[in-house]
């Protein structure tokens, strides 16, 4: 019996209405009855790319052999990998790493940013023959931040949380969570929100319009582009996600493969959100890098060779042709995860483009 309905109910009673980026922590991380904290959403509630077929991990894995050849071979890299959910991208990503530059793998500490201890032990357990130096942290700091920084992250920045404001009459007003009849129900903030939340392109928005923002994804990506700027390296970041202003809501609940109810099932459901990246190649500048992107998932994969890796998998598997061509199909098709999926990269001022951006 997942205990979190209540433990949300109890805090909303003590403390007065949850933002909604308070909601998702909770209902993400919490380790009682989160979608990550207590047990492992990929697969049954999602799917993920690396999930579909072994090619995105090892073209990721690619991705990271050639920025590094591409600026002078750096001795003493790091490999980062955020929110690598089963670990698979990680172990196919690693296998090419090790086919294209031995010598890469030689000189890298690897380091999984994971904050779930039950995600962390099914990573543990798929990397466990990887001779690869592996360790473990809860998140992105300073201790990443003395070594040129390789870094993956595929849909993870969708899952960090959110604060949505609504336009209306009085201004723009957060959207928080409390209880109502007891269940829990949405409810506007009665003060307007400190102006300087909305940025200044966003004030001819229709009443009613939504403005998202994650502001420690935002952080998180001005503090990547610092440590990728002044070590060198770079960061490819795929996820789902939109690359316009708009004003629409994009966070969602799935759970099972179907959307669900925000609030209906906390925890029970995977939460997520359009990624917005405009506003993290912003806040990558801010931090120094040269931003790249974004640019659609099929284009960046068929850009990287995934035509030939995928005939590369038929002649030696062909038993399996038509699921192979069928999980390539969905990563690139624009029906399924080809241009809603995109591809952003970070690299130095200094460096050449990455592959995949040229
Ligand atoms: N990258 C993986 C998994 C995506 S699901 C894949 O492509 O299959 C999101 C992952 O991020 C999960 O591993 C989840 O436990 C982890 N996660 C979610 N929020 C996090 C946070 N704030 N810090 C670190 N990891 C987080």
């Amino acid at each position: 019996m997942n205990a979190l309905p209540e433990r949300i109910a109890g805090l909303i009673a003590a403390e007065g209405p949850l933002s909604i980026a308070q909601l998702m922590t909770l209902c993400l991380q919490d380790p009682a009855g989160g979608a990550y904290g207590a047990r492992d959403p990929i697969g049954r509630d999602f799917i993920t790319a690396p999930e579909i077929s072994q090619a995105f991990g090892e073209l990721c894995g690619l991705w990271v052999a050639q920025t590094w050849h591409d600026q002078g071979r750096c001795g003493r890299p790091r490999l980062v990998e955020l929110g690598p959910g089963r670990g698979t991208l990680m172990a196919d990503a690693l296998r090419a790493i090790g086919a294209a530059a031995p010598e890469f793998l030689r000189e890298a500490e690897i380091v999984l940013v994971e904050t779930s201890s039950v995600v962390q032990a099914m990573q543990k357990e798929k990397l466990k023959t990887s001779a690869a130096d592996i360790s473990w942290c809860a998140r992105f700091d300073e201790s990443l931040s003395d070594r040129p920084l390789f870094l993956l992250a595929n849909e993870f920045f969708d899952c960090l949380p959110l604060r949505q404001f609504v336009k209306t009459a009085r201004g723009w007003c957060e959207r928080m969570v409390t209880v109502r009849d007891g269940a829990l129900a949405f409810v506007l903030a009665p003060q307007p929100a400190n102006p300087s939340l909305i940025p200044p392109d966003r004030a001819e928005a229709p009443d009613g319009g939504v403005y998202e923002v994650a502001l420690s994804a935002l952080a998180l990506a001005e503090e990547i582009a610092r440590v990728v700027a002044a070590q060198g390296g770079g960061a490819l970041i795929v996820d789902y996600g939109y690359d316009a202003p708009g004003f629409g809501e994009t966070l969602q609940a799935v759970a099972c493969h179907k959307f669900a109810d925000l609030l209906a099932e906390p925890g029970e459901s995977d939460l997520s959100a359009h990624v917005d990246f405009l506003a993290l190649a912003q806040a990558a500048r801010t931090g120094g890098a040269a931003v790249y992107g974004p640019v659609s998932q099929c284009n960046f994969l068929a850009d990287l060779g995934l035509g030939p890796r995928a005939e590369r998998l038929i002649v030696s598997n062909p038993k399996e042709a038509r699921a192979i061509a069928a999980a390539i199909d969905r990563l690139v098709n624009p029906k399924e995860m080809g241009t809603l999926f995109k591809a952003l990269a970070l690299a130095p001022k200094t460096a050449p483009p990455p592959p995949g951006f040229g």
